[in-house]
């Protein structure tokens, strides 16, 4: 996937978390100071934005990104920039504040997720550092792989991220 990473800008909040569950490193809130807007696209991530006009200033370091719908905004985005994100990558990081997720250490899984999700995913919890979050392959997952499948993303079988028959 490369080295690309992004900064979402406001109203893409949802694009923000869909670009995470695929696995890329994307930075979000609701609104920026222009400061701290500059220095994420310093660090080289590449802007996404509703304002045209934005876009157009900043050049080559923007996407203008078309559509309300989220899915429009995911597709479009992914044909502009010929994203191919490896299922590998997918659910990899935090959809809530974007970190990489880390293996659970056993003993502290075990105290913090429901008994029987942990014994049926018990080495595919991952662990948030950030927000402290755990995260396993459960429905919710399933239902953001279907969506993603519908997109247009294709999905290897053998891949951890289509991994939760019960
Ligand atoms: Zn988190």
């Amino acid at each position: 996937m490369g080295d690309m990473r992004f900064v979402a800008d406001s109203m893409l909040g949802r694009l923000a978390k869909w670009l995470r569950a695929l696995g890329y490193d994307t930075h979000y809130h609701a609104s920026y100071p222009p400061e701290i807007m500059d220095a994420l696209i310093g660090e080289g991530r590449l802007l996404l934005t509703r304002h045209r006009k934005r876009a157009e200033r900043s050049g080559k370091t923007a996407v203008f990104i078309h559509g309300n719908h989220v899915g429009e905004q995911l597709i479009g985005l992914a044909r502009e920039l010929h994203l191919t994100p490896p299922p590998s990558a997918w659910f990899s990081r935090c959809l809530l504040c974007n970190a990489q997720l880390g293996e659970a250490r056993e003993n502290e899984a075990r105290e913090k997720v429901p008994e029987y999700i942990f014994h049926q995913n018990a080495n595919q919890i991952r662990f948030c550092p950030s927000c402290g979050r755990y995260f396993w392959p459960g429905s919710h997952r399933s239902r953001m792989v279907s969506q993603l499948r519908e997109w247009g993303f294709p999905v290897d079988h053998n891949c951890r991220a289509t991994a939760q028959k019960k």
